[in-house]
């Protein structure tokens, strides 16, 4: 068959259409001009026509090729008859989805989608985003981890193993796409509550990035997902014959360290200074120290330390609007203080000497007194223990009599506020619960471990053990229950309400470093979205189905904060950041072929 191209115009083409011949597929959306760092260059992109067509996922569209369409791309007799547009195609793959009765077969069956029509995927993920961001991310994407190396079809993403080690640059150059703006990165080691997961964690990075495009907007073609493979402890996986990683026990120490600096180098090196790295579910001893490593030098986030941080420090906000009182007021519980746990508890310590605009010192005490960091399985951190302490630690150890038990903590301490990070589940037991309600009128509880087997309680325990009393927020989604005739919805401090945005804001303002201002100002713009009526149902967040538009306002004022900070690259700073941010977002409806 004699192929022909169609041509992709950019929008910043698109009043000079003749450019590319008269013919392709045109970006009447704007979304590969706003968020493309090519304002000044056109560029086109040559797409197979025919068979080949109908298996590029990008350009697919199935049976909603029109007749013309059909006609000029030689598809003629490669599909039936019909024609069916993107929102038939959307209710006939909701349909046949829903009849799967295992999650992970919806997980592959999503999966599937992507590697076929990935416009049609993210038109089923943003208009149906609470059904089925728990089959593309947390819980599902857990256990498809889990399974990765039985499930794995196609490769997703981009692998760097210590066997690439001297030729990372080369192997960055392997992926078809150039203009990359987000990277999500992940050596396995931490993989939700689920421990080490070597290889078989990408599904975290493909998953996070997919949300990246439905919920913040950012194009597919601009995200990249990697796993960095240094080995695994996992003596499963290292004997599971279908483990799809390097056979040995993890690499550790400088081997490790110099694996990592060549990444970071070559990452820049070839995607230049504004390309967003995000760490994501490594373990805690490599988490802190890459992110202040680099954090000077890259773009870089780690979204289970200040993602996790923003989220939470965004429900607290909005809780207090239920509970009464400000932020110093509360005395803060956590169980587990490793990445998520001391991450929230720096981000408050923030909040609160922002708010109460306390010196540092102040605020150092501030956050001493106020905030215990419990780690039971260490014991509680006090002073007495401070050298055996991990350095993240060292900050919050204070003076306290050894504390045995979390029933014991909470009653010594008495906490308006418990926080559940220690990926340990079933912890907060019915005494905890009762305990908390005992001296709160409205106790406030996190059970934030993941997937929901990790969780602390359960939303229905919450609620019946407090008698309804709770405001609860969980890490994984539970329904909502009725308790004495009323029904609670529960929050989910889900950190897809924060990334995604975050993300977009830095894009967009061409920013080159995170800085925590601009989380504290990501948190604050979430919490402004929980309105009076969310507040009637108990809610802390607001309901996902409206997260572009959160994600838009998130962008914005992170952007805002990048350009009051003098970090943002791209000039001049638009007027409206909201409206901005709007228009920058990828579009999943189909384009028209000519
Ligand atoms: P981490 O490994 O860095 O920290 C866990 C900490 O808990 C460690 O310090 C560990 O020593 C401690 N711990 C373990 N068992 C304990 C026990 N029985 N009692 C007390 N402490 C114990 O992991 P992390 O990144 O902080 O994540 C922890 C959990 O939080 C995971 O389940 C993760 O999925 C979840 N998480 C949820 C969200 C969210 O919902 N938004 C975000 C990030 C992490």
């Amino acid at each position: 068959m004699e192929s022909t191209t169609n041509t992709m115009v950019n929008g910043s083409d698109l009043d000079n259409n003749n450019a590319a011949g008269g013919g392709g597929v045109v970006d009447v959306y704007g979304e590969d001009f706003a968020t493309e760092d090519q304002l000044i260059t056109p560029w086109t992109v040559s797409v197979a026509s025919g068979y080949t067509l109908l298996r590029d996922p990008r350009h697919n569209k199935g049976l909603a090729f029109t007749e013309n369409e059909r006609d000029a791309h030689y598809l003629r007799g490669l599909l039936p008859p019909a024609l069916m547009n993107q929102e038939l195609q959307e209710k006939r793959l909701m349909h046949n989805l829903r009849q799967y009765k295992v999650p992970l077969q919806r997980y592959v069956a999503m999966m599937d989608l992507q590697e076929r029509n990935e416009r049609l995927f993210y038109k089923l993920l943003i208009d149906n985003v609470e059904e089925l961001l728990p089959v593309v991310y947390t819980p599902t994407v857990g256990e498809a981890c889990q399974k990765y190396g039985s499930i794995f079809r196609r490769p997703q993403g981009l692998y760097i193993s210590l066997k690439e080690k001297g030729k990372i640059l080369e192997v960055l150059k392997n992926w078809p796409e150039r203009n990359i703006q987000v990277i999500v990165v992940t050596d396995g080691e931490r993989i939700l509550g689920l421990g080490d997961l070597g290889c078989q964690g990408m599904g975290i990075p493909v998953g996070k990035l997919s949300l990246y495009t439905a919920l913040g907007g950012l194009r597919p073609s601009a995200c990249l997902p990697i796993t960095i493979d240094v080995g695994t402890n996992n003596e499963q996986l290292l004997n599971d014959e279908f483990y799809i990683g390097l056979r040995q026990k993890r690499a550790t120490g400088q081997e490790y360290a110099e694996l990592l600096q060549e990444f970071m180098t070559a990452v820049k090196q070839n995607y230049g200074e504004k390309v967003l790295i995000q760490f994501e579910d490594f373990a805690n001893h490599n988490a802190f120290e890459l992110l202040s490593k680099y954090s000077s030098s890259h773009l870089v986030f780690n979204d289970d330390i200040q993602g996790t941080a923003s989220v939470v420090l965004a429900g607290i906000l909005s809780a207090l609007k239920l509970v009464g009182g400000t932020l110093a007021d509360q005395t803060f519980l956590f169980l587990g203080a490793g990445e998520a746990g001391t991450g929230i508890a720096e981000l408050i310590a923030l909040e609160m000497s922002k708010q109460t605009k306390a010196p540092i010192e102040e605020a150092l005490y501030l956050r001493r007194v106020k905030t215990d960091v419990l780690n039971l399985l260490q014991g509680l951190i006090v002073s007495s223990r401070k050298e055996s302490l991990q350095h993240f630690k060292k900050p919050w150890a204070h003076e306290h009599a050894p504390i045995k038990s979390l029933l014991d903590a909470v009653k010594a301490i008495k906490p308006t506020m418990l926080m559940g990070t220690s990926g340990v589940g079933k912890t907060f037991t019915k005494e905890v619960v009762e305990a908390m309600a005992s001296f709160n009128e409205k106790p406030v509880i996190f059970a934030l471990s993941n997937p929901t087997s990790q969780s602390e309680c359960t939303a229905e325990e919450a609620y019946t053990w407090s008698k309804g009393q709770a405001i609860f927020a969980s890490g994984s989604p539970f329904d909502p229950v009725e308790y004495n005739g009323k029904v609670f919805v529960p929050g989910q401090g889900n950190n897809a309400y924060i990334f995604p945005g975050l993300g977009l804001g830095l894009i967009i303002s061409g920013a080159i470093r995170v800085r925590d201002e601009m989380l504290l100002a990501a948190s604050e713009a979430l919490a402004a979205q929980v309105t009076q009526e969310h507040f009637d149902k108990g809610l802390i967040y607001p309901p996902f189905t409206n997260i572009r538009k959160i994600s838009a306002h998130i962008a914005a004022k992170v952007a805002a904060k990048a350009y009051d900070l003098g970090l943002a690259s791209r000039l001049p700073r638009p007027k409206d950041l909201v409206s901005y941010a709007e228009s920058c977002m990828y579009s999943p409806m189909y384009r028209s072929y000519r």
